[in-house]
């Protein structure tokens, strides 16, 4: 098999000098260079400058004098530029398909499936919210002395300028989340790629100011999260953050908001568990296994890493799944039977070989893989590891990578507990053709979002968020509503 030919209009794009897309515009940077590099081949993409300090206020600057204007267009002329955006999205599929995977080494088929027509599914769905982000009225009991009357209604007013910091495993989906939700609300926004995936957003940002999003609107500054993180957050004009990445960051990223008064959303990583129970069949399990962990080789907040199965049908598992792991295509992501592609980027690559290699020493079984995939890319084998105990490190650190632990359980209360015993709570999945039991286990897995014979499927109906360390509100849904609005309550003497 060979690599998907470019298309001509991702080969000009990357010989452009890029940078950031403030006011309507794409800019070259005045900060830091940095670069952008292929981590399937480890070779530089592309260089850029990241934003200066006058940059990254320009940009937010933009956010708040598009905002009035934004918030006071009619509702329904917002949705239908989110309906517009969208239908440019779904034209320009393969040329952001095709970036997406230079930039993160996300498989072509799944850059397609996941990046692109996800993002289009969560648009049109948020587009479908204009018009319908409604106040109540209500009933006031306030005495009447001289025939007045009273009454009173709430209205949903935009917060104001929405920081979007978004990490490099879906640069283009996780983004459009935040975009979506905050712009049929009526806010604007100014948006921070991670450093190692800046290109697709400038894009999606050019393509927007085509379909006739004000200059403004969407603003898209790159560089360092260390650096940017504090100007965007600390500036006036910033009403709310929407964070996504890793705990220690969002731990830092809460702190800052919360001292400088500013509302904070928080969607971090975690360690999910999956429990296949008793009455499936391996090969039902490991067809599970494969859904739940080792998608874009594992690096989705939402995959499971802890899998825990039946003490009597473990054997059979491992077995059936180092078969399946092992026959995996691993390969150039731009390469349509290419099923694993490489690790996003060089640190995640050290970090996964080096979480393996503790394993090791702890003493955990390597069932299968382990081991880069030589060459110059980031790969790593899609790999199994029969975890020691539950105090492997393994059991708690999570691996963003293709890294699955397995853990024999005799009995499933006690499972149940050992995986609730954890300072995270992002995601889980329960796995039985006995759906009484499985719904109850739902109801006492500790996580934000928990599926039933499914795992990582998000919806834009169905809210997203984790609990305990995991975070902090819930994105999707109508749950964005309160994040993105303020309450107003107004009341009336006549
Ligand atoms: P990071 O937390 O390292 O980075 C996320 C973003 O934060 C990047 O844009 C980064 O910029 C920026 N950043 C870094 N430092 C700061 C700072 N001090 N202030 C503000 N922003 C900052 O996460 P990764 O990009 O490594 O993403 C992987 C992590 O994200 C995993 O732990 C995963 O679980 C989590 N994740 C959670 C999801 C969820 O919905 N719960 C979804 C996807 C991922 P830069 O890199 O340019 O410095």
């Amino acid at each position: 098999m060979s690599d998907v030919a470019l298309l001509p209009q991702v080969t000009a794009f990357l010989g452009r000098r890029q940078g950031h897309f403030i006011h309507g515009e794409a800019q070259e940077g005045q900060g830091a260079a940095f670069s952008v590099t292929n981590p399937a081949t480890g070779d530089t993409l592309l260089t850029l400058k990241g934003a200066d300090e006058a940059q990254a206020h320009a940009a937010m600057q933009a956010a708040q004098a598009a905002f009035a204007p934004w918030r006071d267009m009619p509702t329904l002329q917002r949705g239908a530029l989110l309906l517009k955006l969208a239908d440019a999205l779904a034209e320009e599929r393969e040329a952001l398909a095709q970036l997406e995977s230079l930039c993160s080494g996300k498989t072509i088929q799944l850059a397609r499936m996941l990046e692109i027509d996800q993002s289009v599914a969560f648009l049109r769905y948020f587009a479908g919210w204009a018009g319908k982000i409604n106040g109540e009225t209500l009933d006031v009991s306030l005495p009447s002395f001289a025939g007045e009357k009273y009454t009173a209604f709430t209205r949903r007013q935009p917060v104001g300028v929405v920081v979007g910091i978004v990490p490099w495993n879906f640069s283009i989906m996780i983004a459009v989340w935040k975009l979506a939700a905050a712009l049929v609300c009526g806010c604007t926004v100014v948006l921070k790629p991670s450093e190692y995936t800046p290109l697709t957003l400038l894009r999606v940002a050019e393509l927007a100011t085509a379909c006739g999003f004000p200059p403004g609107v969407i603003n898209v500054v790159n560089g360092s999260g260390a650096l940017l993180g504090p100007l965007l957050i600390g500036h006036p004009a910033c009403a709310k953050v929407s964070f996504t990445g890793s705990v220690a960051t969002g731990n830092a990223v809460n702190r800052l908001a919360t001292e400088q008064g500013k509302r904070v959303t928080l969607e971090l990583g975690g360690k999910n568990a999956a429990l296949f129970l008793d009455d499936l069949s391996p090969e039902e399990m490991v067809n599970g296994i494969l859904e739940a962990g080792y998608l874009n080789q594992g690096q989705i907040c939402a995959a499971a890493e802890c899998f825990w199965l039946p003490e009597q049908k473990m054997e059979a598992v491992l077995a059936l799944l180092s078969e399946r792991l092992a026959a995996m295509p691993i390969g150039s992501p731009l390469d349509e039977a290419t099923v694993v592609g490489p690790l996003a980027n060089r640190a995640q690559f050290d970090k996964v070989l080096g979480l393996i290699e503790q394993a090791r020493a702890e003493g955990d079984e390597i069932v299968c893989g382990g081991q880069a995939q030589g060459g110059k890319g980031f790969f790593v084998q899609p790999t199994a590891i029969r975890v020691a105990s539950v105090d492997s490190t393994l059991m708690r650190e999570e691996t963003f990578g293709p890294v699955g632990s397995f853990i024999a359980y005799q009995d499933a209360e006690q499972a149940l507990a050992t995986i609730n015993d954890s300072p995270y709570g992002l995601a889980a999945s329960v796995w039985s053709h006995n759906l009484s039991h499985a719904l109850r286990i739902s109801e006492r897995l500790e996580a934000g979002i928990v599926w039933i014979n499914m795992h990582t499927f998000l919806d834009p109906a169905v809210p997203f968020g984790g609990v305990k360390g995991s975070g902090i509100g819930r994105e999707f849904g109508s749950a964005f509503i309160d994040d993105y609005t303020e309450l107003k309550s107004v009341m009336v003497r006549y």
